[in-house]
């Protein structure tokens, strides 16, 4: 697997890859961008993409554009001489890894912002966030200009935002039917991996497992006719007892528009949570039949 650190040496190794194809005679490459601190979630990706294309590019940046002022981008977990190795293991065949300095040299000023569905949920939760994963996004998509891009439902708002970026921008490569969501990978216990959960104490982890179990509950008691305020609101309350200090949002929302649901309609919902325990913000999100 070649890394990658400039743009110079990114471009020739995209250009050698795309002459390396399987039958075709041009090489079909699939991207898997991602912050590092790998785990089971991301190597799902990375295996998903290896079944839609020749070759997979991953990408890991923590990007600092997507982090607030007062949130954990100094503390984010890098790793990435053992994140290599996980993605050389799993068939990758380039690592994009650049520099904030190179992501973001000085002089740029651009800014991608998706209304709308940035706007609530998360994005209300956190001011920019949105903005900064559209920017650094679109910017991977033209840097590796990928046959097709792998997500992780875990981040459905990201997944969400990201779709209508590609769509309302006319991008090309990749094409806004050509990102991929891939459903959450959870721990036995239900938790849905995530960097972030090596922030948790054995007693906050232990506890965390109460968020997937509360949000099952209630899925049950919406699909089953339960008024949703009532059955959002003894989510809330399950996870607060469980040991969850605060719960920044619990809404069910139309599962592609993101836009808040105070029925349960005929169209596909999608019940989104997040949720603090200790100094951690955990997030879920999970299907909701109509
Ligand atoms: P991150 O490194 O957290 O920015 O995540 C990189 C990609 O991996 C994003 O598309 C995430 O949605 C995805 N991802 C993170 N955790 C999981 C998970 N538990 N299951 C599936 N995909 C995940």
């Amino acid at each position: 697997m070649q890394i990658a650190t400039t743009r110079d040496v990114l471009r020739n190794a995209v250009a050698a890859l795309r002459q390396d194809g399987v039958g075709q005679g041009r090489g079909r490459i699939a991207l898997v961008p991602t912050m590092g601190a790998l785990h089971e979630g991301h190597l799902t990706l990375v295996r998903r993409a290896r079944e839609e294309a020749d070759h997979v590019v991953a990408s890991i940046f923590v990007n600092p554009k997507q982090f607030g002022p007062n949130e954990d981008l100094d503390a984010y977990p890098r790793q990435l001489a053992e994140d290599a190795a996980l993605l050389e293991a799993e068939g990758c065949a380039l690592l994009w890894a650049p520099t904030v300095s190179e992501m973001y040299p000085a002089g740029f000023v651009t800014n991608i912002s998706v209304a709308g569905v940035s706007d609530g949920l998360c994005g209300a939760a956190r001011p920019g966030h949105f903005d900064g994963v559209a920017t650094v996004v679109c910017k991977l998509f033209n840097q590796v200009q990928p046959d097709v891009a792998l997500f992780g439902e875990k981040d459905y708002q990201q997944l969400a935002v990201i779709r209508a970026m590609a769509r309302d921008l006319d991008l090309a490569l990749p094409c806004a039917e050509s990102i991929i969501g891939v459903p959450t990978v959870r721990e036995a216990d239900g938790l849905a991996m995530s960097s972030r959960n090596r922030y948790l104490s054995a007693e906050q982890r232990a506890a965390a497992a109460a968020l997937p179990r509360a949000m099952r509950t209630a899925i049950a008691a919406i699909e089953g006719g339960a008024d949703v305020a009532g059955a959002l609101a003894a989510l809330q309350a399950e996870v607060i007892a469980a040991g969850f200090a605060s719960v920044d949002y619990a809404e069910l929302a139309d599962s592609t528009s993101l836009a808040p649901l105070t029925v349960l309609g005929e169209t596909p919902a999608r019940l989104l949570i997040a949720a603090r325990i200790g100094g951690t913000r955990l997030i879920d999100n999970m299907a909701v039949s109509a």
